[in-house]
């Protein structure tokens, strides 16, 4: 089942130059930092409500998100989705055709199982499963 948004994740080129705006603009501050190496990425998560705005930043060019950078600008990068059982999620999409990044979960940021969707069987959405680890 997918319970809800539990993120958007936005790719900007400096948390240190975006957090600010980010926290003033939500009158929230950040609750977590992370870096996740397996992703060259750095991220800093804003709660809002039963969702979270997660800023990624790329820690090197390897990044996903230096290569998103590269063609687009800052901004909206993924839609991160709160599903209860990743592995029956990831089965039942690619039943209904869709392509997997991530065939099996990895580990993410903020305590999560994660697996991307390719955005070419998304109508070009960057879609995240997310499963709280507890
Ligand atoms: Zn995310």
């Amino acid at each position: 089942m997918i319970k809800k948004i539990e993120h958007l994740g936005i790719a900007v080129s400096s948390i240190d130059a975006s957090l600010p705006i980010f926290e003033k603009l939500l009158g929230k501050k950040m609750y977590k930092s992370e870096v996740v190496e397996s992703e060259h990425v750095k991220t800093a998560f804003i709660a809002l409500g039963d969702s979270k705005i997660e800023l990624v930043e790329a820690t090197n060019q390897a990044s996903p998100i230096a290569k998103f950078l590269n063609k687009n600008k800052e901004g909206f990068h993924h839609l991160a989705l709160d599903v209860e059982d990743i592995e029956y999620e990831i089965s039942r999409l690619k039943k209904e055709g869709f392509t997997l990044i991530h065939e099996s979960p990895k580990d993410g940021a903020d305590n999560k199982r994660i697996a991307f969707l390719h955005p070419k069987s998304t109508n070009g959405m960057l879609i995240e499963l997310c499963e709280e680890v507890h």
